[in-house]
This record gives structure tokens, C-alpha cells and sequence, in this order.
């Protein structure tokens, strides 16, 4: 049986046990002060972002599934295994990237890969071979001779990243994976975290303040501030716009387009972030022969036509504003509170 799918939770096939990750009231404090503050959530199958504003509590989040805080109140299962009683058999099935500098100086690449892999228990040659095959799918090159202190920034990320996935894991937890990356190196980081959770079945929960990233390439987002979760849902039903709409870009005269297309019936107006792109009423089906009979007539040639959606962006300051405001007025009422029982 392949790796389960959302899907398999939404129809109920999947057991808590295959579901990766599940927080339920997660209390962490420093001294007095509440990092994580009564967190629940789940992470399935496929790839969720986690976002908030610094100092939000995510990393904290991230280290309590590994199992490496203690925790004030609360439980974390991870595929059913509690990381504080088996922290062994839950890492075993996690990979993770950290942010932090992981690196063992001296050791080249592909050293350091092998390390990993040979702390997973895997024996000598093939701990080697393993290492070399995952480098080759990051695509390493030769750079995974030299010392990792001397690799650039972009190979010592994927250095890191095979040494997380070297064994197996059945879920991949990255925190800040694009950051100091250049764009191809971005764009290609992100294609291996979208094939390993398509072609892979892998689960994976990214950290980042990167928001486009989130929004091409997770099925689900978490915000986190100040230690609460604010908002969770799939990015494409957190981004639909409230009044649909289609997305038209395109090459050529999209003015003359726009203004046949309002004579044809079919209200339409420039997207306001891009001057190559349309918005118009979603057409529905028995309407679309008249865009494109529209595109013809005006000559312009269509790129793509899809449905519009918000930028994530604009969602996330959206749930901070609702958070700050909540905030505030829970703090007022409780000041209320203390102010009526003193006498
Ligand atoms: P960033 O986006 O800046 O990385 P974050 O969302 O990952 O932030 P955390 O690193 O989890 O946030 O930190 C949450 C809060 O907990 C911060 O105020 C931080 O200063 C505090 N904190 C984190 N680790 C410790 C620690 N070991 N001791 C005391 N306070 C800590």
C-alpha cells in the first residue's frame, strides 16, 4: 500500500497513528513567559507552512515534535509516537533541515551525508552508496568533496538536506529551506520539497517567512503568533476571493481585450498588481469559446486562465490584525476583571 493521503483522512482511512503530527492544548514556557500557548493542530500528509511573525513560537513548536523541549501541559503525537517517551523512533521517521549551522568542520559533503546516515544505523558501504544517491538527486556535484565550511551557501543547503533525508523519513521538517538561496537555487529547492511530497508520499512541514513560497508550493498553511495558532486552512480556500474571478495573462493589447470583452458582456478589469493580466467574472464553460474568440479578435495571445486568488500575503496580515485585536481585548476584558474584584 502506498504512503496515505489527505484524502485517506478525509474519508476516515487513516488511523491517529499515520497521522503525522497532532498537538492537542501544547503548553511551553521559558521562566514566566509563554512561548507556546495552548497549540492544537494537526499536520497532515502533504506540505504545510508554518508562518508567523518573529519570535511567533515556531521554532519552539518544531522542537517540541522532536521531542526536545518539555513541555508545561499538552501532548504531541508523531505517527502516534509520544517524542518525549520514544524520541529514537520518532526522529527515525523525521528528517529535519534546521536554520541553524549543522555543519561538522573537516568533514566534505558527502562525509557528512554518510555521518547522517550511519547515525540512522545504516551500514558502512551503504551508508556511502545512500549518501552519494541523494547528493546526485540534490544535485551536489562535485562541490560534495570539499570541507562543508568551504561550500557555498546554496551547497551547504543541500548538503543539509540530504543528510535529512538520507534514511528514509517519512515526513521532512524544514526550517527556512530558500534562505540566502538565489532564485534558480530557490526554484529548484522548492521542485524537490513538491516532488518528494507528490512522487514520494513524504509529509512536509516547512518554517519560512517567505510567503510566495508558502502559497506555490503548500497545500496547507498554519499562522502562529505570539505563541497561539491564528489561522489554518488550505491555501486554496484561504486565498479564494470573496467575489470570484478569473485570472487572464497575457501577450499583447489586453486594453482592447478588456473593452471587447465588456462589449461582448463579460465584465473584465486589469489585475492591479500586474500590468500583463486580466480579471474578469469567472466565464463557466458555455462563455470560454467567447474569450478566446475575444483574444483572437483583439490579437492578444493568452499565457493562462485560471482561477484568481489572494495573495497569501494579504490572508496573513489579515489573521495578524484579527490576533493583535483579539489580543487586546481579552487583555482589557481581564484588566476589567481585576479591576471589579479590587475593592
Ligand atoms: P523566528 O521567526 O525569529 O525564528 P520563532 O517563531 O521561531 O522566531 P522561537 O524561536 O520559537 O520563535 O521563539 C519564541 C520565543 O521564545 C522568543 O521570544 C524567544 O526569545 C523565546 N525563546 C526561544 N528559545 C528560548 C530559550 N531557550 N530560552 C528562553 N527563551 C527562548
Amino acid at each position: 500500500m502506498g504512503d496515505p493521503t489527505r484524502d485517506d483522512l478525509a474519508r476516515g482511512d487513516l488511523s491517529l497513528d499515520d497521522l503525522p503530527v497532532r498537538l492537542d492544548g501544547v503548553v511551553k514556557r521559558y521562566g514566566n513567559r509563554t512561548v507556546l500557548d495552548g497549540v492544537s493542530l494537526e499536520v497532515t500528509p502533504g506540505i504545510t507552512g508554518l508562518v508567523g511573525p518573529n519570535g511567533a513560537g515556531k521554532s519552539t513548536l518544531v522542537r517540541s515534535i522532536l521531542g526536545l523541549v518539555r513541555l508545561a501541559a499538552g501532548s504531541v503525537r508523531v505517527f502516534g509516537l509520544d517524542p518525549a517517551r520514544e524520541p529514537r523512533r520518532v526522529r527515525s521517521l523525521l528528517g529535519v533541515v534546521p536554520e541553524d549551522e549543522c555543519a561538522v568542520p573537516g568533514l566534505s559533503g558527502v562525509e557528512m551525508v554518510r555521518y547522517a546516515a550511519r547515525l540512522c544505523g545504516m551500514p558502512g558501504l551503504e551508508s556511502l552508496r545512500r549518501a552519494h544517491e541523494v547528493l546526485d538527486w540534490c544535485d551536489a556535484g562535485q562541490e560534495r568533496y570539499r570541507p562543508v565550511e568551504t561550500l557555498s551557501v546554496g551547497t551547504r543547503q543541500k548538503v543539509a538536506f540530504a543528510a535529512a533525508i538520507v534514511h528514509d523519513p517519512k515526513m521532512v521538517i524544514l526550517d527556512e529551506p530558500t534562505n540566502g538561496l538565489d532564485p534558480l537555487e530557490r526554484r529548484a529547492m522548492l521542485g524537490r520539497l513538491l516532488t518528494l511530497a507528490r512522487n514520494h508520499g513524504k509529509t512536509v512541514l516547512v518554517s519560512t517567512h517567505v510567503l510566495p513560497d508558502v502559497q506555490s508550493i503548500c497545500d496547507r498553511v498554519v499562522v502562529l503568533a505570539r505563541g497561539r495558532v491564528r489561522l489554518t486552512g488550505t491555501i486554496e480556500d484561504l486565498t479564494r476571493p470573496a467575489i470570484p474571478a478569473h485570472r487572464l495573462e497575457g501577450d499583447g493589447p489586453l486594453d482592447d481585450l478588456a473593452r471587447l470583452l465588456c462589449a461582448r458582456g463579460l465584465p473584465t478589469r486589469r489585475a492591479g498588481d500586474d500590468e500583463e493580466a486580466l480579471l474578469l467574472e469567472p466565464p463557466g464553460p458555455d462563455r470560454l469559446g467567447l474569450v478566446w474568440e475575444s483574444a483572437r479578435d483583439s490579437g492578444v495571445l493568452i499565457r493562462s486562465l485560471e482561477p484568481a486568488h489572494r495573495p497569501l500575503e494579504d490572508v496573513f496580515v489579515q489573521a495578524l490584525r484579527a490576533a493583535d485585536h483579539a489580543d487586546m481585548t481579552a487583555e482589557e476584558s481581564a484588566g476589567r476583571k481585576v479591576s471589579h474584584a479590587t475593592p
